[in-house]
C-alpha cells in the first residue's frame, strides 16, 4: 500500500508519458509511410500506377479523367509512386483515418482529359 501511494504521488509531479490522442497527435517521422495521395493537376491517367499496384486497388479512368484507389486495399508499398512518370503521386507522412474526408480516393479532371497522355 505504501508502495503504491509512493508511486501516486512520485507520478502526480511527472509529466504523463502517454498523449492525449486524438486531441494530441504525435508528429510523423519523415520516413513515415501515411497515406497516398495524387496531383490529379500533373496526372495524364496514362494508368502506369494501376499496372504495378500489386494490390490492384488503382483504378485509372483515362476516357473520363478518373483516378481512385481504396485505401482499404492499398498496403503502401510506394511502387506507383516511384512509377509514376509525372511524378503526381506521393506517400504523405500522415496516416490516414477512415472518417476523414480531407483526403481524396477519387479525383477527377474534366478539363484537358481528351488529351490525357497525348
Ligand atoms: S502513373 Fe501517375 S500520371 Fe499515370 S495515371 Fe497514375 S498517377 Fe496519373
Ligand atoms: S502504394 Fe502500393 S499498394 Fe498502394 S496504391 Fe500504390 S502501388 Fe498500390
Amino acid at each position: 500500500m505504501l508502495d503504491m501511494l509512493k508511486s501516486v504521488f512520485s507520478n502526480l509531479s511527472k509529466k504523463p508519458a502517454t498523449r492525449m490522442y486524438p486531441f494530441v497527435e504525435r508528429k510523423p517521422f519523415d520516413i513515415n509511410r501515411g497515406h497516398l495521395e495524387n496531383d490529379i493537376e500533373k496526372c495524364i491517367f496514362c494508368g502506369m500506377c494501376q499496372r504495378v499496384c500489386p494490390s490492384n486497388c488503382i483504378k485509372v479512368d483515362r476516357k473520363n479523367g478518373v483516378w481512385e484507389y481504396d485505401p482499404f486495399e492499398c498496403v503502401i508499398c510506394g511502387v506507383c509512386v516511384e512509377k509514376c512518370p509525372k511524378k503526381s503521386l506521393r506517400l504523405d507522412t500522415h496516416y490516414r483515418s477512415c472518417t476523414d474526408k480531407k483526403y481524396d480516393v477519387h479525383l477527377e479532371r474534366h478539363e484537358d482529359s481528351e488529351k490525357a497522355g497525348a
